[in-house]
């Protein structure tokens, strides 16, 4: 079983929107994920005002594809008023079973709201995933954000993105040290820290690709290079998001 931890459906509906963030239909993300042999996908929104459609769009496609997609929602305090609503919609209804994924600096970065936000997601047993980017402090908050949040489940998309090896290296000590801190890898180049990464700490890596953004059949042949033992590589693969995702199904 191979589970793609990091995917979008849905054209972004702002203007000027990057062009890589468009062309985000279910049948091309399903189009890359067979070239690569990829069973499930997870899929967030895209960068969208508001986000009540946006998750509506990807409770769309977990419907039509239940065997292929895992929903994951989005909440923008800065832009939606009733975001608590929104909230509770993506999952109640909708059955999403994360959020994702939250960018800082961001309009949420200095709001309480996100703390909030993250509360809730342990009240309900879902994930929260980050862009995890090493820009300014982004990646020091997002750590900070998970160890004050120990019930959460923070998983730190990119786990510091390309060539940035010292910040793949503070998100690997940052996942030794907090328990609800996960790192997902799509886009780390560094193939020692990604290696690191699989070694230090294989209970809590994921394989993702950022599909369609990024090809997934390139990041999986990325991570296979890794040869991690047998064992190691079925929890990136899938046994370490299969087992988050598994708390919320055991409420
Ligand atoms: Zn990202």
């Amino acid at each position: 079983m191979i589970i793609d931890a990091h995917g979008y459906v849905g054209d972004s509906n702002i203007p000027r929107c990057s062009a890589a963030l468009l062309g985000c239909s279910v049948d091309e993300v399903l189009r890359y994920a067979d070239q690569a042999g990829i069973d499930r996908t997870v899929i967030m929104p895209n960068r969208y005002h508001g986000y009540r459609e946006a998750n509506r769009i990807i409770a769309d496609a977990v419907r039509a594809h239940p065997d292929r997609f895992i929903g994951f929602g989005k909440v923008d305090p800065a832009q939606d008023r009733q975001w608590r609503d929104t909230l509770r919609i993506a999952v109640e209804d909708h059955g999403l079973v994360g959020l994702g994924e939250f960018d800082l600096p961001g309009p949420y970065d200095k709001d309480p709201d996100l703390h909030e936000i993250l509360d809730r997601c342990a009240d309900y047993r879902v994930p929260v995933m980050f862009h995890c980017e090493n820009l300014g402090d982004a990646i020091q908050r997002e750590i900070q954000f998970a160890e004050g949040h120990p019930d959460t489940i923070v998983i730190l998309g990119h786990m510091g993105m390309g060539m940035q090896w010292a910040a793949h290296r503070t998100c690997i000590r940052a996942a030794q040290e907090l328990d609800n801190l996960y790192l997902e890898m799509s886009t780390v180049l560094v193939q020692f820290t990604l290696k690191e990464a699989g070694e230090k700490v294989p209970d809590k890596l994921l394989f993702g690709s950022d599909t369609p953004c990024v090809n997934p059949k390139g990041e999986l042949e990325r991570l296979r290079a890794m040869q991690f033992d047998r064992a190691t590589e079925q929890k990136v693969l899938s046994g370490n998001i299969s087992r988050i995702l598994a708390r919320r199904e055991r409420e």
